[in-house]
């Protein structure tokens, strides 16, 4: 089967293009650096079928990031029978800077000129007929979002790939020329493909070419004293891309007219943008933007109009029975949507799922197996145990899907990357560029592709830092985590809003992320910033196909881990807490006597000074339990106390009155916890925080690992998860507890900054 690759600048529209003619449904981003692995597809509708390779964005050939050499070696090294070269068309000066470099591979290509719908509605034109001839490879037009032009674009890849195609270059005409000429011949005589490629690479001192042609590399070197010094200074780097940059504004880039060369027109992006990356307000406006979406999320009172209107609730209507439930369906539905004050969209959402949907369900199934006359262990281990585990997190389908929703439609528009931008200003000073933030945001899905995504960075120390900070970004894993506590708060102690509480620990993550990178940044990983060069990409509105397959793909992720990693934790948790050493089963009562809760009360201890440990007494240890549950996959925290509530409820009947627990779903659950340790809000804060901060799960940790390559940062980086989860949680409950204690935090960290501020001047003293 033929091979076609796609190449080309970050965010020219590659994944789009690959998913219209693969009909694959591989994620899209409005932003620079989403595709990291090549990955492949197949498109039907040339003469024979032919292979479709998606490979990560690159800016040029140069090795300076990995995903430049994946790139690079696929194309050199995989030899595919054309290069889709895509170029983003209202960029196009930019764009052809990495063109004008794969046309000197042998290779056959074609160029896409994509985004030509963009193109068109500023009202500008491109000759392509002139484009071609000038660059000696056939040039079509598309777009691949609107799917215009896609057919012709393939079927004159199909014919190039008939041919063979010699590699041309720009510099012919430049003052290198001869000296290329000399390499490029000594380098045929050995026989070396893309003889001019590698010459030029050569010339411009490229590591990995240096590395490669060892032997030419002091021929090279003394072909360049024969002409004079004083004409080439000694950067070629420097001298070849200037060279480029000008053969292609002077002959490449007339090609384009303008709608209007006398007046700069703004269009709506460029006037949008002077609002959203305005200096000051920039970052305000986003944290605004960032609350909105919690409120629509999570808020009970949206707009707070209950509270501004004095709204009646249900029961105010005389809507209730007499024991509380709503009257009929018409009122249950209602009492979805609305009660004293109208419920968010996601709350609306959450309510009819949980409520009609998977409560009836499982209640069903419930009475299914207590009618079927199973053992009584079994029935146990099915309803109490599997049943209320993986319910808890099914629970918590709706808020993550709603909040992806809202984070896919930030990122699809393209406002996401702009927050790159933003903070890229605000933080390069301290050793951050706005590069390392879309990882970052990317985290708050999944820290898995997140990390891999952290390959665009080029400074291996920016690299790790990032890397380290990304679980601290809450994924949809830890959702569940802080709505159940959020929602159990509000449920059990009526203060607060879980809107707020949600919101302000997504803000700690975000700080304790900027915060430790700057530390590390100015300690243990300090190092040059590189340069942030990144497209804004227009606005747009997003394409509904996307966000669908953006949320269909976060379902079956998580449905498909509620029922194997989930379930299979809930069975071992299940039975570890109902046999005891001796492997004697145990009554529900008895749970203290179990393996689980034997080893748990070991560990109590440590987590004492974080509100979560001794002082929570003897049934403490099931919060020690639901942390450590956690390394596995985070959904574990959640199901752990769903799992475990009807035998702490048995257990601790005694002592507490009128306890009658069932846990419908995770916030039932987190309130018996609440009910059984007497756990405290600054205690449930620091729970959330150390989950937040600590080693994530078991996934990210093994993704971690690969990542970071070398085995001293990876086991840093694990001491960097248990002390940070340790002192931020540690904070959360002391400051929480007792206010004063501010000030003592406040003068251990100032006593750290100094320490570091001295140790720096020392070490630059030293060095003068
Ligand atoms: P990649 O980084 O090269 O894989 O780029 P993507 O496929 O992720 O696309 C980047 C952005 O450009 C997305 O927001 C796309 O919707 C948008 N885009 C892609 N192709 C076109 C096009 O033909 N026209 C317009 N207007 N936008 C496009
Ligand atoms: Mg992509």
């Amino acid at each position: 089967m033929k091979r076609f690759a796609l190449a080309g600048n970050p965010n020219c529209g590659k994944t789009t293009l690959f998913n219209s003619l693969t009909g694959s449904t591989a994620h899209v981003g409005n932003w620079p650096g989403v595709t990291v692995d090549k990955r492949d597809g197949v498109y039907k509708k040339c003469a024979e079928e032919v292979k479709i390779v998606d490979l990560p964005g690159i800016y040029s050939l140069s090795p300076y990031t990995p995903e430049e050499v994946i790139a690079r070696n696929y194309i050199l090294d995989e030899k595919p029978d054309c290069v889709i070269n895509i170029v983003d068309a209202t960029n196009l000066e930019r764009n052809l800077y990495l063109t004008t470099q794969i046309m000197e591979i042998d290779v056959p290509m074609v160029v896409a000129l994509n985004m030509m719908d963009a193109v068109e509605k500023q009202g500008d034109k491109i000759d392509e007929k002139e484009l071609e001839k000038r660059l000696g490879v056939p040039v079509i037009k598309i777009s691949a979002l609107k799917e215009e032009g896609l057919k012709e674009l393939m079927d004159k890849a199909y014919n190039e790939s008939n041919k063979t195609r010699e590699g041309v270059t720009v510099l012919e005409k430049s003052s290198l020329s001869h000296l290329i000429g000399d390499v490029k011949i000594a380098l045929k005589g050995q026989k070396v493909s893309n003889p001019l490629f590698h010459a030029i690479k050569l010339v411009e001192q490229d590591s990995i070419e240096v590395e490669m042609h060892k032997s030419t590399v002091s021929m090279v070197e003394e072909f360049k004293n024969t002409f004079n010094d004083e004409i080439f200074g000694t950067d070629f780097e420097a001298l070849v891309a200037d060279a480029r940059y000008k053969y292609i504004s002077k002959n490449f880039a007339p090609v384009l007219s303008r709608a209007d060369k006398t007046k700069f027109k703004m269009t709506k992006s460029d006037k949008a943008d002077k609002v959203l990356t305005h200096k000051i307000w920039g970052i305000p406006i986003f944290l605004v933007i960032l609350f909105g979406i919690f409120h629509l999320t999570f808020s009970e009172n949206l707009l707070w109009l209950g509270s501004i209107f004095n709204m009646p609730s249900l029961k105010d209507l005389g809507l209730l029975t007499a024991g509380g439930d709503p009257m009929n369906f018409g009122v249950k539905l209602l009492a979805c949507i609305y009660d004293g004050a109208i419920y968010s969209p996601g709350v609306i959402i959450n309510n009819i799922w949980n409520d009609l949907i998977v409560g009836e369900l499982f209640g069903l199934i419930k009475g299914g197996v207590e009618a079927s006359g199973m053992a009584p262990w079994a029935i146990g281990l099915i309803n109490d145990g599997i049943i209320e585990g993986i319910g808890a997190v099914l629970s918590f389908l709706p808020p993550i899907l709603v909040l992806f929703l809202f984070f896919s439609i930030l990122e699809d528009s393209g406002y996401m990357a702009r927050i790159a931008f933003i903070l890229d200003r605000m933080f390069r000073k301290f050793g951050l560029s706005g590069r390392a933030f879309l990882p970052m945001i990317m985290g708050f899905g999944c820290s898995v592709p997140a990390m891999i995504n952290t390959r665009t960075l080029a400074d291996e120390k920016e690299r790790t830092a990032t890397i380290r900070v990304i679980p601290f970004f809450s994924c949809g894993a830890k959702l569940p985590i802080l709505t159940a506590v959020a929602g159990a708060i509000v449920a059990r102690f009526g203060v607060g809003n879980a809107d707020l509480i949600t919101y302000g620990m997504y803000l700690l993550g975000i700080i304790t992320a900027i915060c430790s990178v700057l530390l590390m940044r100015s300690t243990s990983l300090k190092g040059e910033t590189p340069p942030f060069i990144m497209e804004l990409p227009a606005y747009h509105a997003p394409q509904f196909k996307n966000l669908m397959a953006h949320l269909w793909d976060k379902t079956k992720h998580f449905v498909k881990k509620a029922f194997t990693i989930i379930f299979a934790s809930t069975v071992v948790i299940w039975v570890l807490s109902h046999f005891d050493f001796t492997w004697h089963m145990l009554e529900d009562e008895q749970i203290n006597q179990s393996i689980l809760a034997q080893i748990s009360m070991l560990f109590q201890p440590i987590f004492t000074p974080l509100g979560f440990g001794s002082q929570l007494g003897q049934y403490g240890w099931v919060f020690v339990l639901a942390a450590v549950s956690g390394l596995i996959a985070k959904e574990n925290v959640i199901s752990t106390f769903a799992t475990l509530a009807a035998c702490l409820a048995a257990a601790s009947s005694g002592i507490i009155e009128g306890l009658d627990i069932s846990a419908e779903d995770g916030v039932d659950a987190v309130v018996a916890m609440i009910r059984v340790t007497g756990i405290t809000i600054p205690g449930l804060l620091a729970f959330i925080a150390f989950n937040m901060t600590t080693i994530p799960c078991f996934a990210a940790v093994a993704t971690a690992k690969a990542e970071l390559q070398s085995s001293k940062r990876y086991h840093g980086t694990l001491v960097f998860w248990i002390v940070t989860s340790f002192a931020v949680s540690a904070m959360v409950y002391t400051i929480g507890s007792w206010w004063w204690t501010m000030f003592i935090w406040a003068a251990a960290i100032a006593v750290v900054v100094l320490c570091i501020i001295a140790y720096n001047k020392r070490q630059t003293l030293k060095q003068q």
